[in-house]
């Protein structure tokens, strides 16, 4: 098996913890996925993917692209969530560490294709792209789309309440983004890997905190991360998982 050194850093890191290291060839370009499930036991024979893809734009020439922000900041949220979660669940939990969001989501869509089983008994799916924001950033912001599918008209209204009880300011929409360029927002629908199972049909919330000046510069680097906003989106985001696990059904 070919793996890269993150790849092996993470396989060795949890051996015998993923049950699933997978990869696919998609077109010229091998896509990974490395997948887990997090349940002991199956209480729920749905799913929730929680993903966060770990791939970014790479090197050229004497640039390193490190992506810190995007996207070390949602693939080390997903480890540690694995760790606080396990057995907690009452859902059967997925962890997607994509490969290829960058060139057009490929990991996600090859991860659609592979699975129609695993992605036919999905209820929602979980995406973190871009966690840590910038000294600046002040606030953790999601989308999402048909979570009414999934939680009574009480329980949402329940939901969007809790959100400004967290730890970290929470905001509905990507409000502050670029006026210019492609990052308008009804493209955040589509800007990361939430995009292909919301093509899927499959409901979804997305956390992050928008593009800001280092967003795919050679500066997104960990000296550049706000560390402080991290620690705190991701226990927000624990917190808003754990409330969609106990509470998401089929209504
Ligand atoms: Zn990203």
């Amino acid at each position: 098996m070919n793996l890269s050194i993150m790849e092996l850093g993470l396989y060795r890191k949890w051996e015998g913890i993923f049950s699933l290291l997978i990869i696919t060839l998609v077109g010229k370009k091998t896509v990974r996925m490395l997948l887990r499930t997090l349940a002991d036991e199956i209480l729920s024979p749905r799913y929730i993917v929680l993903s966060a893809h770990y791939d970014h734009i790479g090197a050229s020439g004497d640039k390193v692209y490190n992506g810190a922000d995007d996207n070390a900041s949602g693939v080390a949220a997903l480890l540690e969530l694995a760790k606080v979660l396990k057995g907690k669940t009452k859902h059967d939990i997925i962890l997607l560490f994509s490969d290829g969001e960058e060139d057009n989501l490929r990991g996600a869509k090859a991860f659609v294709d592979e699975f129609p089983g695993i992605v036919r008994d999905t209820l929602l799916n979980v995406n973190l792209d871009m966690i840590a924001g910038v000294k600046n950033t002040s606030k953790l912001s999601y989308i999402s789309h048909n979570l009414d599918q999934l939680l009574s008209e009480q329980k949402e209204e329940e939901f969007l309440r809790f959100q400004y009880s967290s730890w970290v300011p929470v905001q509905k929409g990507f409000k502050r983004e670029r006026a210019a360029g492609m990052w308008n927002k009804r493209r955040w629908k589509l800007a990361s890997d939430h995009g292909v199972f919301y093509r899927a049909g499959i409901p979804f919330i997305y956390f992050g905190v928008g593009t800001h000046q280092h967003y795919h510069q050679t500066s997104d680097n960990y000296d550049n991360i706000n560390k402080e906003l991290f620690w705190r989106a991701s226990n927000s985001i624990y917190l808003h998982l754990r409330y969609l696990d106990q509470h998401i059904g089929v209504k």
